[in-house]
């Protein structure tokens, strides 16, 4: 993911096309932030980018199990959602460096609540809103 880029999305099923082409290009290692409100389309996204890994099972937002692993695609994939997350040392019990560092993919939902554990490397998603667009857009700046 060098530089930035802006997509435009006008509905769930686009903002999952997206991340199906970026998962299907996504690299070993990777460490990708997803940034933006609740309920803006980061788990709608994580879902399409889990399907271009060639994951097939059901991909849900691990609110409150902090991290969700699938295995089965031609990358690990690592879906963190930190939401709930108390703390760093919280993160150290997950064992998170295993997987920051490991040759999967990470996907980091609420990114900015353990920001000093992000890899300075990491690509930046931010997914908005605009109302004036319209209920169903979404503004994506993958960086
Ligand atoms: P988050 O994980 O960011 O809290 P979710 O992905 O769980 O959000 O939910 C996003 C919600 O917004 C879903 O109900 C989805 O159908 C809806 N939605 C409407 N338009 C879009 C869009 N363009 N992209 C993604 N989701 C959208
Ligand atoms: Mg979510």
């Amino acid at each position: 993911m060098e530089g930035k880029k802006v997509f435009e999305t006008y509905g769930p099923l686009e903002t999952h096309d997206l991340g199906r082409k970026l998962g299907a290009q996504a690299l070993p290692g990777q460490v990708i932030c997803l940034e933006g409100d609740l309920g803006v389309g980061k788990t709608v996204f994580t879902q399409g980018f889990a399907e271009g890994l060639g994951i097939a099972g059901p991909v849900n937002s691990p609110t409150f199990t902090i991290l969700q692993i699938y295995e089965e695609g031609r990358l690990p994939l690592y879906h963190f959602d930190v939401y709930r997350i108390g703390d760093a040392q919280e993160m150290e019990e997950i064992g998170y460096e295993e997987y920051f560092y490991g040759h999967g993919v990470c996907l980091i939902e609420w990114p900015s609540r353990i920001e000093e554990l992000i890899p300075p490397e990491a690509a930046r998603i931010l997914i908005e809103k605009a109302p004036e667009r319209g209920f169903d857009y979404r503004r994506i700046a993958v960086q």
